[in-house]
């Protein structure tokens, strides 16, 4: 899977893009994830990236001018989605859907944002990571690579692991444990470990789903719960409830 992403700030998404799964990935070439500086593609001595918004008002905007120049410069893979508090709201399925194409593209925008000739005639959409104002699209960028890229085979260790997790299936994740057993007097619950496995995962589906109903009762609604699922909850009822 290829990513490009086009930011005025290349050092801001150096380290992460290098650390850890990503890194890996990137190492072993299952994940090819160029950035490129859109300052590269300026043709004043300035190499100025932004200006004045026409009408007024405070702050200045990106001109489509370099931004155009670098994506024409690079040929990126589509869709190229401008980032931005007004796009369509980034979730795990539409990292799904990037997950399943060959590639995509970022834009990350900076001061007041981008001119709209960026959005409209250079670009394929735009995406928002939530209901918050960033100072640029480079943090929203490395969420979005990072959610993705996790579900590329062959970028997480365990391939098992993603399976099972929060909103996979419209559920958040029933609570983890690991050693010691009994930690300043804090034990894991007895039932992880009995050893009974078909026990194990009613009781995952169970606390699975009392947390969704709990924290998340809009999940329920779009993913109603299924037979199997309310017969767990039955057996093991909801710990935090009185
Ligand atoms: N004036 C804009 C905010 C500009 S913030 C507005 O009112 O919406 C500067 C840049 O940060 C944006 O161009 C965008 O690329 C990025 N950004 C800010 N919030 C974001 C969000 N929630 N999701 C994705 N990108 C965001």
């Amino acid at each position: 899977m290829r990513i490009d992403v086009f930011t005025i700030f290349p050092e801001y998404l150096a380290a992460p893009l290098d650390a850890s799964l990503i890194g890996k990935a990137r190492a072993a070439a299952v994940l090819d994830v160029r950035v490129h500086d859109v300052r590269d593609h300026t043709t004043d001595k300035h190499r100025s990236v932004d200006d004045v918004p026409f009408g007024g008002g405070a702050g200045m905007v990106m001109t489509p001018e370099p931004l155009f120049a670098a994506v024409e410069a690079a040929d990126p893979p589509r869709p190229i989605l401008v980032c931005s508090a007004a796009g369509r709201r980034f979730d795990q399925a539409m990292a799904q859907e990037l997950a399943v194409a060959d590639g995509f593209s970022l834009i990350c925008g900076r001061y007041e944002g981008i001119d709209q000739r960026v959005i409209d005639d250079l670009a394929d959409g735009e995406v928002s990571i939530g209901d918050v104002v960033l100072n640029g699209g480079e943090a929203a960028a490395l969420v979005i690579v990072d959610a993705v890229a996790r579900l590329v085979p062959g970028v997480m260790g365990n391939a098992v692991s993603g399976v099972d997790e929060s909103f996979s299936a419209g559920r958040l994740e029933y609570p983890q444990y690991t050693r010691p057993a009994s930690f300043r007097g804090y034990d894991v619950p007895e039932i992880l470990r009995s050893g009974d496995h078909g026990r194990i995962e009613r009781w995952r589906r169970a606390m699975a789903f009392h947390r969704t109903r709990a924290r998340r009762p809009d999940l329920l609604e779009t993913y109603p719960p299924t037979a199997e699922e309310l017969t767990a909850a039955a057996e093991f009822p909801d710990p935090e409830s009185p």
